[in-house]
């Protein structure tokens, strides 16, 4: 897959990290918990540079907050989480360190995102009330849902399935492994837009600063 010079910047700030493997719907962690649980974690010594790809060359550099939308009984909670920097003592560039319970450069979480278009694959109830329950605007669940048809496409065919798995079932059987994998083969995490720019939050939705990473 051919990248574009944005995205293969964007790409070389980040390093991803991957510790929680099961079913992304039996986490009994939260979202948070899940943040602070891979942000602890050690770098491994042998990490490559995104940039450079030497070995060992990454130190802790500096940190910053930032936030986190994530749902709690089935509304959203906002919270602060830190994203820690590392420098690349070979190529002097430096990489936030990204959990994978975060979509690169969205407020919202990876699961959030996720239940809410579970809510809307199901189709128990109208887009509006699903919209409203989750505090965004109609137009961010179809910007949702278009990158997760896109980005569901891309694994089918990395796959060669010959027939796709429902939407509903898709969601509940992602995993860990699924988001690694995902993430080595497209260097892109699932259902991250390809540029940092897009606003996530529309006039009338949960208020946040933009997200960084
Ligand atoms: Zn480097």
């Amino acid at each position: 897959m051919l990248l574009s010079l944005s995205q293969a910047i964007l790409i070389a700030t980040m390093i991803q990290i991957f510790s929680i493997f099961c079913k992304l719907n039996q986490i009994s962690l939260s979202d948070r918990q899940w943040v602070e649980k891979e942000t602890e974690s050690l770098l491994s010594p042998d990490h490559a540079c995104p940039v450079c790809h030497a070995h060992g060359s990454l130190s802790p550099f500096a940190s910053y907050t930032r936030c986190l939308v994530e749902r709690e009984k089935g509304k959203p909670a906002v919270h602060e989480i830190v994203i820690k920097r590392f420098q690349c003592r070979s190529c002097g560039h430096t990489h936030a360190r990204v959990s994978s319970a975060l979509v690169p450069y969205s407020s919202y979480s990876l699961r959030f995102i996720l239940q809410t278009l579970r809510d809307y694959f199901l189709g128990r109830a109208c887009v509006q009330y699903i919209c409203d329950r989750a505090g965004i605007a109609v137009s961010t669940l179809y910007r949702w849902k278009n990158l997760f048809i896109r980005h569901k496409a891309l694994w089918m065919e990395a796959l060669k399935e010959l027939h796709a798995a429902r939407p509903v079932e898709f969601v509940e059987n992602m995993d860990g492994h699924f988001l690694q994998n995902f993430y080595q083969t497209f260097l892109l995490s699932f259902l991250q837009s390809r540029h940092s720019g897009h606003p996530e939050s529309s006039p009338g939705e949960v208020k946040t600063p933009s997200a960084a990473t």
